[in-house]
């Protein structure tokens, strides 16, 4: 099974930086491979999280129950929606369509 095709990764084709930002996350520019990004979920002061907006996807290593994935799969955590709401959430927060990143 390969990634691009794998069911986990049809809803991860939105920009992660402004979902991320919606949760009051900072601005961050595109590019760059994996980098330290300050987390918007737990009061983070030392950037214990990272992004990679290539793959348009968070993680957080502070183990404090962060959502992690990509923009879709941290809606559906953070609100409780479905999939499809969230995909929806996706697209009017981010201004894209989903098309691949
Ligand atoms: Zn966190």
């Amino acid at each position: 099974m390969s990634f691009e095709n794998s069911e986990a990764n049809n809803d991860g084709r939105f920009p992660i930086v402004p979902i991320l930002m919606e949760y009051g996350g900072e601005w961050a520019e595109e590019g760059m491979g994996w980098r330290k990004y300050k987390c918007p979920f737990h009061g983070d002061r030392q950037a214990s999280a990272s992004i990679n907006t290539e793959q348009g996807v968070f993680n957080c290593s502070a183990a404090k129950g962060c959502p992690t994935g990509n923009a879709v799969q941290i809606i559906m955590k953070e609100e409780g929606i479905s999939l499809g709401s969230a995909i929806e959430r996706a697209k009017a927060i981010s201004g894209s369509d989903g098309s691949p990143l």
